[in-house]
């Protein structure tokens, strides 16, 4: 099964439906769509020699050829790499080279000077292309079994070197199908806006959107403004989007500067991270019933649990804090257990590794057995995230395995800590992390975003926290910033951070 397949039946059924935007102008409906696709399709084959199984790179911002080349490599039973726009190029050219791309397309065709990619991978310009139609030649896609590779999604690298997770057509399916049932349904007046990149979870939002029928926009900025995003809302009408926490907390800002409140939006799905509750308020207070949450990984993409919509918008219920702070419940197509150190099932209220095990489960990672073998065992995905069930199913995360700073013999997850000092009503912003300590093993440092810096110091950090938490779990440190560094995502970069307290140290030391 070739999930280019659902294009194809699209166009059929829905010709004139309008399908690709740009801002709010329409450049395609759906039968331009599906041939302009077939004629990358033959470009592809005939200029580029790509044929089953090889790959294509994507290294361009968001666009509406963004989709086009996507389908038509799959049309072609080829499989995709998109890489996030904003790496260097050296890191996409090692991402097309650990694939072994055949083509990269870019904006312009420009980005890669002479040798930077190796022989066998051309670079082409994705953008601007005249697009030629083929009448009936690649009249259906290539057909192949659901186990064929169709996306190879290059980790955001939050924990190290990027890895090139392998979907296949049947993940893709899998994980689409789940979405109307357990995230939000879908119908072919809607229309879902690419404000995240497309290279990462946005862009599976593309699938069900094109099952349907529905309208693909992409934002003028090609990125994130939140603005924009209301203008569009305003202006399309029942829009759908993908916005990690920072994104929602963003948005959240600036309809608090405007006034806006949701108008033409119909779904704001977020995840990737952790929302913190005291933001979530604030955007359901903000935007009223529009948010989903969802839990996943490229690993497992989209589909590891979700938080439906009147959950989160039930601010009444004498539960809501505990069950919002929650990663929701387990989706429809997937086993989840929670596990301990040597992969034995925990029982509800105990918390352990989470595994996931079901249709969209990777296939491994790309030409790398050894991780694959660690992270696939026994048909099961460990996730790296630590979390438990309640008695109701709600999933709620504390932490990424090895973020788990383990202080004086006990374990502190820094997601509690975060939690605690995101409420401070001057705290801006926070991520917590552990350093090496000679005494306690390792200590929990706090860096920290204030609203109005001259408000806010340690003193009144450490009196909020005493008064709320244990105080083994107390900041040894705080380190005032005016922002923290994230990734593309929006993730903070906790690498970074230990980083650089690994170095103030040293140098505090040499001094
Ligand atoms: P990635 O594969 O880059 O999408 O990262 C996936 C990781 O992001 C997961 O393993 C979690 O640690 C984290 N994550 C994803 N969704 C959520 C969520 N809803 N809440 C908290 N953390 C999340």
């Amino acid at each position: 099964m070739n999930i280019a397949n659902w294009l194809h039946s699209a166009a059929q059924r829905w010709p004139e439906r309008p399908a690709l935007f740009e801002g709010q102008k329409q450049l395609a409906d759906y039968q331009m769509f599906a041939a302009n696709v077939r004629g990358l399709a033959y470009q592809l084959i005939h200029e580029h020699g790509v044929g089953p199984g090889d790959r294509v790179a994507l290294f361009m911002k968001n666009c509406c050829e963004y989709l086009e080349l996507m389908y038509a490599v799959w049309w072609i039973g080829a499989v995709t790499v998109p890489i996030n726009c904003k790496l260097h190029r050296s890191e996409a050219g090692w991402i097309a080279d650990n694939a072994q791309a055949r083509v990269i397309f870019t904006d312009d065709g420009q980005v890669f000077a002479p040798g930077e990619l190796s022989d066998d991978c051309r670079e082409q310009a994705g953008r601007g292309r005249v697009v030629e139609h083929v009448g009936a030649a690649l009249a259906m896609p290539y057909t192949c079994d659901a186990d064929r590779l169709a996306w190879l999604f290059y980790t955001s690298g939050t924990t190290g070197r990027s890895k090139g997770v392998m979907l296949s057509h049947g993940n893709l399916v899998a994980m689409s199908l789940c979405y109307p049932l357990d995230v939000d349904a879908v119908s072919g007046s809607e229309a879902v806006v690419y404000a995240a990149p497309m290279s990462h979870g946005a862009g599976l939002y593309n699938f069900i959107h094109v099952r349907c029928g529905a309208r693909h926009v992409v934002p003028d900025s090609r990125g994130f403004k939140a603005e924009e995003v209301f203008e569009l809302a305003s202006g399309l009408g029942e829009v759908s989007l993908f916005a990690a926490p920072t994104m929602v907390k963003r948005m959240v800002e600036q309809a608090r500067l405007t006034g806006y409140g949701g108008e033409g939006i119909k779904t704001i799905v977020y995840g990737g991270a952790p929302m913190y509750l005291a933001d979530l308020q604030d955007a359901v207070a903000t935007f009223g019933p529009r948010l989903v949450q969802i839990y996943g990984q490229g690993e497992s993409p989209m589909t590891i649990s979700a938080l439906p919509r009147e959950v989160i918008a039930d601010r009444q219920h004498p539960d809501w804090t505990r069950i919002a702070s929650s990663v929701g419940l387990v989706h429809a197509c997937v086993d989840v257990r929670i596990v301990d150190a040597d992969l034995r099932p925990l029982a509800a209220g105990q918390p352990g590794q989470i595994v996931v095990r079901g249709p969209t489960v990777m296939h491994g990672y790309w030409r790398n057995q050894a991780a694959s073998r660690e992270t696939l065992v026994d048909g099961w995905l460990l996730t790296g995230d630590i979390g438990y069930f309640d008695a109701h199913g709600y999933l709620t995360l504390t932490d990424r395995c090895k973020d788990v700073i383990i202080s004086g013999g006990s374990n502190v997850y820094p997601r509690e800590v975060e939690e605690v000092l995101a409420l401070h009503p001057d705290v801006f912003e926070v991520c917590v992390v552990g350093e090496a300590d000679a005494e306690w093993g390792e200590s929990v440092v706090a860096f920290v975003v204030a609203r109005d810096e001259r408000l806010l110091d340690e003193q009144a950090l450490t009196a909020w926290f005493t008064a709320r938490m244990a105080s083994f779990k107390k900041p040894k440190k705080y380190v005032f910033r005016t922002e923290l560094p994230k990734n593309s995502y929006g993730k903070v970069l906790k690498t970074e951070l230990r980083h650089w307290l690994k170095e103030a140290t040293s140098t505090a030391a040499i001094v």
